[in-house]
């Protein structure tokens, strides 16, 4: 490790420029994303020079926050993933290229926006380099929280993030909130909360289902992905609408034939065919039930389902 190089970003990290508010002070978030960085560093969530939101770093950057508990500021981690770029360490990029300011800040208004097309940030390489040393990411871990939160008087907890990813479906699963009011006119929300609710949503639904179809009941899955998905039954283009109530599991073949309302369902959960494809037997059966969640509260939403009876099934 060089001493010298460590001193430049160790000087670089206390020297942030921050936004300060007239009662509160500066704003934290800054630090704590690259606190959240450092951890992800260090527990295998970052493996390469190129950081990318999920809802796993979102929830480091969440939990480290909660444990400073700095005063008076929401916590959001968009801002500083944007500003960020004035350090000029934290270098926007999409697909392996740089992004001009113009782009990056289009880019920025939504984490949805960033994860779809593809946009991430790279450290510089010297910084990238410095930060595999277990020796450095302590020295500049101290050196953050010794500057921004002087009052934290022993390290922070540090848990890894698919034991965060875990509490937070279970959160998601225990506390839904109510079904949306159905409504024509829908925008996206684009907060923290949206995003981790929207990103997590098929996991939510798989888990629900146990992972299997609610139509075949086929289950098949490797160790990074699932033959089924989550289904949203009001679109989400349309709806944005990610309770899980909204959701069904369905394998590749019957995803595609519920959005394309070759089928449906009615209020008793018994599968209705389209009538020129009731002797398609192999496909669905109609009048069959469909399988319901582990969790019966979490039954598809009766509105949903008479709003894809009128809307996307073909009689
Ligand atoms: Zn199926």
């Amino acid at each position: 490790m060089q001493t010298t190089t460590l001193q430049k970003y160790i000087t670089a990290f206390t020297s942030l420029r921050q936004n300060k508010h007239y009662a509160r002070g500066f704003a934290p978030h800054k630090p704590i994303l690259l606190l959240a960085v450092l951890q992800g560093i260090e527990c295998g969530l970052i493996q390469q020079n190129c950081i990318e939101v999920s809802p796993q770093l979102l929830l480091l950057f969440k939990n480290i926050w909660h444990e400073l508990q700095p005063k008076g500021w929401h916590c959001a981690m968009l801002n500083p993933f944007r500003h960020l770029v004035s350090e000029g360490f934290w270098l926007p990029m999409r697909q392996y290229a740089k992004v001009t300011p113009e782009e990056w800040a289009a880019a920025t208004v939504s984490f949805k926006r960033l994860q779809d097309e593809g946009y991430s940030v790279a450290l510089e390489p010297e910084l990238w380099n410095l930060l595999q040393d277990v020796v450095a990411r302590n020295a500049l871990r101290s050196a953050l929280l010794h500057v921004y939160f002087p009052q934290q008087q022993s390290d922070i907890k540090l848990p890894k993030p698919d034991e965060l990813l875990q509490k937070e479906l279970q959160k998601l699963i225990n506390h839904p909130g109510p079904f949306p009011r159905i409504q024509t006119q829908v925008h996206e929300t684009r907060g923290d909360e949206a995003y981790l609710r929207s990103a997590l949503f098929p996991r939510v639904i798989r888990s629900l289902y146990s992972e299997a179809c609610s139509v075949c009941a086929l289950s098949l899955r490797t160790e990074t992905s699932s033959l089924v998905q989550a289904a949203h039954i009001l679109p989400h283009s349309q709806f944005h609408n990610d309770h899980p109530c909204n959701g069904i599991a369905l394998c590749q073949n019957h995803h595609w034939g519920f959005d394309r309302g070759v089928f449906t369902i009615d209020n008793q959960y018994n599968i209705i065919v389209c009538s020129s494809l009731q002797h398609r037997t192999d496909y669905v059966q109609h009048d069959s039930k469909l399988h319901l969640p582990y969790l019966p509260e979490y039954a598809p939403s009766p509105e949903a389902l008479e709003w894809h009876r009128e809307n996307v099934f073909h009689e």
